[in-house]
């Protein structure tokens, strides 16, 4: 089974179920291929996570890199503050 979509900006992307192949199309000629094999389209999954991340540093906690969502609550922050007093 072959998927297939537009991405916008002449991008296309193609999934034969093994491999991606984004190619850049004027509707009739093919301008440009590449073809990302699972491994590499693993690595790509992961720097985009990583530039996600990266971009917004204020949705991880500062004491012990989880998602902030229990503000002072932390847990490593008291007790690094513990260890201070
Ligand atoms: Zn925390």
């Amino acid at each position: 089974m072959t998927m297939r979509t537009y991405l916008g900006d002449a991008v296309y992307a193609t999934y034969d179920g093994h491999m991606l192949t984004l190619t850049t199309e004027d509707g009739v000629n093919v301008s440009n291929t590449i073809h990302l094999e699972p491994g590499v389209l693993l690595a790509l999954d992961i720097f985009r996570k990583r530039c996600f991340e990266a971009s917004q540093p204020m949705m991880h906690c500062p004491h012990c890199g989880g998602p902030n969502d229990h503000g002072s609550d932390c847990v490593d922050y008291s007790r690094t503050k513990r260890r201070e007093l």
